[in-house]
């Protein structure tokens, strides 16, 4: 086991050969706890429609410059059908939150459709924020069987500093949700960004051992990439105390985060966030080399995907996938082997 005090001093190490040997611990324990495998998901972005206004986000309401779009039916058909086509196993369904009944219930039938792709063989993650446990349970038995939601930070000060207090953006109503999703039944996966102003390694120590003490069976966190056109940027270009880590350290704190979270709690699934890739080319590789399972391959056509700036992800447009060496569960959903001991 791993102590908190352990977690701190790792999270400030600089020193690359033990950063190398923590990496290699946790991608032995992945390999021995879950196999050699890597899941794919394929990531179909729905809509940037949002009725939220996080502080960082690039597809908030509040972003006048964001150009809005919603997929059709078809069109998401067709991406799922090219994910079955291509053997990824599973779909994500993401998209900005809206909660009104037409949107509700679109999902709902969608997820119905989905399912009939190959008589049911692929897996389906829906990641559409927070939502009544009504909805929840309507989704749930359409198909769904994995939800991602992410607490975003485990520190409620900290949350409040990058959510607007109006009402709407809450710890504890986010805290319910995730309940909600797991009495349901849910694979629950949730996550937090690294390198946020204002955070530290107390504060990514403690976000570690509340998704453990949490049990969720997947998780994905992945670095704060600033957005231009958003609030959280405008704060931290004007107050020196809302500084936040350099890309390389947003990246090495990512890829130690990763390490320290496999080694916490071995058999669960944790995504290699795409926003890791947005920091580095190899992102991805080098998160599944420090111990990541699941990579989510976008998916979304092409036309749509320079709409669905949560952050800048210029460099992400051109995306190819390259995996390197590792060997891929092709047809397969690839769940969390903690989620089925449970
Ligand atoms: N609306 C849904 C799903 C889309 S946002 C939701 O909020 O859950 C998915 C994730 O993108 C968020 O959980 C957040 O962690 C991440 N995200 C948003 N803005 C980001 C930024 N500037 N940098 C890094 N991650 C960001
Ligand atoms: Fe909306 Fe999700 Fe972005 Fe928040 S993080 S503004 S809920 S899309």
């Amino acid at each position: 086991m791993i102590s908190r005090r352990e977690i701190i001093d790792l999270l400030n190490c600089r020193d690359p050969e033990i950063i190398s040997d923590l990496h290699r611990r946790a991608a032995d324990i992945k390999l021995r706890t879950i196999g050699p495998k890597v899941h794919l998901r394929g990531l179909i972005e729905i809509s940037n429609i949002c009725r939220k206004d996080c502080l960082y986000c690039g597809i908030r309401k509040g972003n006048t410059l964001c150009e809005r779009y919603t997929l059709t039916d078809e069109e998401v058909l067709t991406c799922a059908k090219h994910a079955y086509a291509a053997e990824f196993g599973s779909v994500v369904i993401q998209g900005g939150e809206r909660t009104d009944s037409i949107f509700t219930k679109r999902i709902t039938s969608l997820l119905h459709r989905i399912k009939r792709i190959g008589d049911g063989a692929l897996g389906i993650t829906l990641s559409l924020g927070e939502q009544s446990a009504e909805v929840y349970k309507d989704w749930f038995e359409a198909g769904a069987h994995r939800y991602l939601l992410r607490i975003e930070t485990s520190d409620p000060d900290l949350f409040r500093k990058i959510h607007p207090d109006d009402g709407y953006h809450s710890y504890e109503r986010r805290i319910e949700a995730l309940m909600d999703l797991k009495s349901i039944g849910y694979q629950a996966g949730s996550g937090v960004m690294i390198g946020l102003p204002w955070q530290n390694t107390q504060h990514l120590a403690s976000d570690l051992l509340f998704l453990k003490e949490m049990d969720f069976p997947m998780i994905g966190m992945g670095p704060y990439v600033p957005h231009d056109d958003t609030p959280l940027t405008i704060i931290t270009n004007s107050d020196p105390g809302a500084s936040f880590p350099s890309v390389a350290e947003r990246l090495e704190l990512s890829l130690k985060m990763i390490s320290l979270l496999r080694i916490l709690v071995p058999d669960i699934n944790i995504a290699a966030s795409t926003a890791l890739e947005a920091l580095h080319p190899k992102g991805r590789i080098m998160a599944i080399r420090a111990g990541a399972n699941i990579v989510m391959p976008n998916i979304t056509p092409s036309d749509y995907r320079k709409y669905y700036n949560l952050y800048d992800r210029k460099a992400l447009l051109l995306e190819d996938l390259d995996l390197g060496e590792a060997e891929i569960g092709f047809g397969e959903w690839g769940d969390s082997l903690h989620f089925n001991k449970a």
